[in-house]
């Protein structure tokens, strides 16, 4: 059924709710303009579009303008509270490209317990 499509829900978004750019971003104390309609609720289907993985709802009210950065965070998977792996976004904040701080300090710990790691066996 194409009217299930990402592009079909997206063009019925418009049709109904009109166009997201400019409103105010709905993300709590986002003070900047939405560039675009974002899932907010539970996606029900995952697939492609553009040749970009996404995942969408057939449900409008699913969908809330965002801002750039807003709409780049849910991307990345978790909610406003946290990032899929748990860490409270409030308390840890977000890098500039949008990921979780908590995470990236994972991951730089990660990182450095690798190389100490591998110099131990250099030694
Ligand atoms: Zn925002
Ligand atoms: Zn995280």
């Amino acid at each position: 059924m194409s009217s299930r499509t990402y592009a079909a829900v997206h063009a019925r978004l418009r049709r109904r709710r009109g166009r997201a750019v400019g409103q105010p971003c709905a993300a709590p104390e986002c003070d900047r303009l939405a560039t675009g309609w974002a899932l907010v609720g539970e996606a029900m289907i995952y697939g492609e579009h553009a040749s970009r993985a996404v995942r969408w709802s057939t449900d409008l009210d699913d969908y809330a303008p965002l801002c750039d950065s807003h709409n780049a965070l849910l991307d990345h998977g978790g909610d406003w509270e946290m990032c899929p792996r748990g860490h409270v976004r409030v308390v840890w904040g977000k890098k500039p490209n949008g990921h979780c701080r908590g995470c990236a300090r994972v991951q730089e710990r990660a990182r450095r317990r690798r190389l100490a790691r591998k110099e131990n066996d250099d030694a």
